[in-house]
């Protein structure tokens, strides 16, 4: 059946005379039934990908794409006067995450499927996700994202579970997504709900009350951990989640035939970072109800669970105090403890014990009592053994190993960027969309002028869609001529927008003073800040300011502009990446896992300014010198000035005429007439005071180096051939290799 006969039956009458809506509708359920039709009863051994984020984005063109149907249902639509675009926005996008730790998850779920791997993800159906950011006075406000509809990609199952707390219990409910591969099979991401979350208790914003936890447990993704309360959802978020993961992983093992003594024979559980670490506690805890003994049970639950590590940022390592766990889930602690004195004789040593000083080290017990222990990108794990981890991975050697992340090219080309992908499939064929690798092949017509000028073709073109769409959705115009230098990602200190920011600052100066860039130069950012994040939304607030004093000053404007996206997501994302000219990776280096939007920008032809951090140091190994600007200090240096507490910003202040000049405008009378004065000179005393993640040591050679890429993007077919140079390289990142990856060395599907 054809959509469009799909719909008449639907609806009684032909597309052409539905509304959009309706449309929609019948296209979402067209693609479920499809989608359906491809669900294969899985082998023996099953993965569960438990997560806290699952940052998915729409879902119709990408579930279009992966099941072939998409060149199909879109001249369908066209035939009868409609646009896939403008369907499309019709569907919401999914609020399931965050940032890049739940966009890696969706990339993983698109590959497991792809590869036709048994695998499934766990997590939570949150009823507002992550916030909606909108700016006011130049400020970041928070309010609900309801993305739930009737109408919707989850499917209501017949599964409920009973989790108990301290004191009550509720009733959960699993609820379906189906996880298209492409050119393969349908997998599921569950998602576990409870019916008594009661949206009304939402009230000024995303502010409701945290004490009543049958009826906040799913509202929100990271609800505000600033005061106790909020720490405490976040434990029983945590535990709910897991423990509904616990249930469905021995259910489903007992009905394939476990007798639980060989559960590691049926299920092997990858724990996304610590939000899910409870699991293990969790199922020694349930198989002992079912009849295995402490010791039968801590051995079973160590050969299935592997832990993926995603930061070496201290603070963000979960650390559970004792007493929220006795007041969450005091069926756990008895457990942990075990778990604890056991590890505590074996090694006496404090460094490795899971309880201390009170609280609940939720990474030490994963890797204890864990098969595997992975960083995301070869640096992050060396760091992890040399330094974060030293003394674990004296303990267990073989159980370190790197998975460097990927992202799944069906969303980041296939689907974000048709022009680029049939320019591409026009060069090498086909193969490319299967087999990743093959686009090296395009090195072949590096020196190709004519191919050379088709891809900067491509990219105009995508310069000038971005334009459109941010004219209008978000009310921005900016000059298609310009260069697009990007940074989109969440607002952290670590991920250093601030220095960013502070070049603008001294790009207003030269221009200032007559010294114009070759060509306009446009800076957009696009980044949420934690609610509770001060100084991340000061660095917002900073930013805002200065796009609406350079868009006022009329000897500037004509060559800068500042724009930052309301709403970074998933959908937005998918725009600005292939527009993309020049993308900055500035983390202070040893401080970014991975990252993975840098891989989507290599892949579209952008080309990096980056310290050598995260994966953006393999990404410069395959493409060399020239391909790549690369400026700032490195790891260990960075790591030496912290082990040896010898940063002072305020020396490099004193010493650089230029930084200062730069820094005093944040407080300076220019500013305080469109911003805040206790935001700015907050932000401006925390840089001079402390500046913990060091821009001030980088920022000369930092604005040396983009005005090295600036003029080098003025070499127009040189540049072309860096951004072939890119895309011919970006194979290895795709996520169908780091799912390799992962199936042969931990779960062995
Ligand atoms: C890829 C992606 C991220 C991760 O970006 P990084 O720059 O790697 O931190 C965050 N948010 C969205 C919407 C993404 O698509």
């Amino acid at each position: 059946m054809t959509a469009n006969e799909y719909i008449k039956v639907r609806f009684g009458r032909h597309m052409d005379q539905c509304t959009n809506e309706e449309i929609y509708i019948g296209l979402l359920e067209y693609v479920k039934d499809k989608a359906k039709s491809k669900e294969i009863a899985g082998g023996k051994k099953k993965l569960y990908y438990i997560s806290a984020e699952f940052l998915i984005g729409k879902l119709l063109s990408n579930n279009l794409i992966n099941l072939g149907i998409y060149d199909e249902v879109k001249s369908e639509l066209e035939a009868c006067g409609k646009s896939l675009a403008e369907i499309e926005e019709i569907e919401v996008e999914p609020s399931l995450g965050n940032g890049g730790l739940g966009r890696l998850a969706a990339c993983f779920l698109d590959s497991i499927a792809t590869l036709g791997l048994n695998g499934d993800g766990v997590g939570l159906a949150y009823h507002m996700g992550l916030f909606k950011q909108v700016f006011r006075n130049n400020l970041q406000n928070e309010e609900p994202n309801p993305w739930m509809s009737e109408h919707s990609w989850m499917t209501k199952t017949e599964k409920t579970y009973t989790v108990d707390f301290g004191g009550f219990n509720v009733t959960s409910r699993m609820y379906d997504i189906d996880v298209t591969g492409y050119d393969s099979v349908t997998t599921k991401l569950h998602l576990f709900d409870v019916d008594t979350v009661d949206e009304s208790i939402i009230h000024d914003g995303i502010n409701f009350d945290k004490s009543q936890f049958t009826k906040n447990l799913t509202l929100f993704l990271y609800p505000d951990d600033s005061d106790d309360n909020g720490r405490l959802l976040r434990v029983y978020q945590q535990y709910f989640m897991v423990s509904n993961a616990a249930q469905l992983i021995l259910d489903e093992a007992v009905e394939k035939g476990s007798n639980l003594h060989d559960l590691a024979d049926y299920a092997v559980i990858q724990i996304n970072d610590t939000h899910p670490s409870m699991v293990i506690p969790e199922l020694i805890r349930l198989l002992q109800i079912r009849g295995l003994t402490m010791d039968e049970a801590i051995e079973v639950v160590s050969k299935c669970c592997a832990y993926t590590n995603h930061t070496i940022l201290a603070e963000a390592l979960e650390k559970w105090p004792i007493h929220f766990m006795m007041k969450a889930v005091p069926q756990l602690m008895p457990i942990i403890r075990e778990l604890h004195n056991r590890i505590h004789i074996k090694y006496n040593n404090p460094d490795v014990d899971i309880i201390k000083d009170g609280l609940v080290h939720m990474a030490h017990m994963d890797i204890h009592y864990g098969i595997s222990i992975n960083g995301v990108a070869a640096l992050h794990t060396e760091i992890l053994k040399d330094t974060e981890l030293n003394q674990f991975y004296k303990l267990y050697p073989d159980k370190f190993n790197n998975k460097t992340n990927g992202i799944t090219f069906r969303r980041w080309l296939l689907y974000s960027n048709p022009e680029l992908s049939k320019l591409i499939e026009e060069l090498i064929g086909p193969g490319f969309k299967k087999d990743a690798t093959e686009l090296k092949k395009l090195e072949q017509y590096m020196n190709d002028d004519a191919v050379v000028q088709r891809f900067l073709d491509v990219k105009n073109t995508r310069k000038t869609v971005l334009k459109n769409y941010l004219a209008k959705t978000q009310g921005i115009n900016i000059d298609d001529n310009s260069v697009y230098d990007i940074q989109i990602k969440r607002l952290h200190e670590y991920k250093r927008q601030q220095m960013n920011a502070l070049y603008v600052i001294n790009k207003y100066f030269e221009i200032k003073e007559g010294k114009k860039p070759a060509r306009p130069i446009t800076v957009i950012f696009g980044a949420k800040a934690a609610p509770a994040y001060i100084i991340a939304k000061d660095i917002i607030h900073l930013i805002l300011c200065l796009s609406e004093i350079i868009e006022k000053d009329p000897e500037v404007s004509p060559y800068l502009k500042v724009v930052m996206v309301e709403n970074y997501n998933v959908t937005l994302a998918e725009k600005l990446i292939p527009a993309c000219d020049i993308h900055e990776q500035i983390s202070l280096a040893s401080k970014e896992a991975s990252g993975t939007s840098n891989m989507k920008f290599m892949l579209n032809g952008a080309v990096a300014i980056g310290t050598m951090d995260g994966a953006n140091v393999e990404m410069h190994e395959f493409v060399g010198d020239d391909n790549i600007f690369i400026f700032g200090e490195d790891s260990d240096t960075v790591i030496k000035r912290y082990a040896d507490a010898s940063y002072c910003s305020r020396d490099y202040y004193e010493k650089d005429e230029n930084l200062k000049k730069c820094v005093d405008f944040i407080v300076s009378d220019k500013m305080m007439e469109v911003g805040q004065k206790e935001n700015l000179e907050r932000l401006y005393n925390e840089l001079l005071n402390k500046d913990w993640f060091m821009t001030f040591p980088d920022f000369k050679d930092y604005c040396a180096t983009k005005e090295k890429a600036y003029a080098a993007f003025e070499n127009r077919t040189e540049w072309g051939r860096k951004m072939i140079k890119n895309i011919a390289n970006a194979g290895f990142f795709s996520s169908d290799r780091t799912i390799e990856q992962y199936n042969q060395d931990i779960w062995k599907l």
